[in-house]
């Protein structure tokens, strides 16, 4: 019973993908901060933005990290707000099984919302690549502006 603590492994996904030994659909990078649209959105535009530093979560990031990680993902919110002509966003972090965590390097979901739309179930239906990639075209496009 209780939070169980789990140690970094190296070899989680997003570490690899971080290492660039998995590829992603790409949408920002900077010094600290990758993003990177979700394999089974919740809804279209679906993104995840993670540190680069080695965090399983919120619990475990130094604070000194969080404000610039939180900066990049008010970077991303506002950015795919604009690419998808969203009604609004929500932002999620889920830290432990217990609580939804899949995937133990820190990331924040960037979940456009449409009105009068539903989320699909987390983590379920995986998207098309070709889909993935033009998402991602667009929420560059922004960006780049
Ligand atoms: P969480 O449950 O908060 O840990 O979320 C993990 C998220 O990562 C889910 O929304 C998955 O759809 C997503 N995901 C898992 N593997 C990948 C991947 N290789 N590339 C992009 N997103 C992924």
């Amino acid at each position: 019973m209780g939070y169980d603590a789990v140690q970094y492994d190296d070899n989680n996904i997003f570490a690899k993908i971080l290492r660039g030994e998995v590829p992603c659909h790409k949408v920002y990078e900077s010094e600290r901060t990758l993003a990177f649209m979700d394999l089974m959105p919740q809804s279209p535009g679906h993104i995840l933005v993670a540190p680069k530093v080695k965090a399983v979560n919120l619990l475990d990031i130094p604070a000194k990290n969080l404000q610039d990680l939180i900066a990049d993902v008010q970077i991303v919110a506002r950015a795919a707000l604009e690419a998808f002509s969203a009604d609004g966003v929500s932002v999620f972090q889920f830290n432990g099984e217990a609580a939804g965590q899949t995937v133990f390097h820190l990331h924040f979901h960037i979940v456009p919302r449409y009105a009068g739309e539903v989320l699909t179930h987390h983590a379920s239906e995986q998207v098309g690549e070709d889909v993935l990639e033009q998402q991602a075209e667009r929420v560059r496009t922004v960006l780049a502006r």
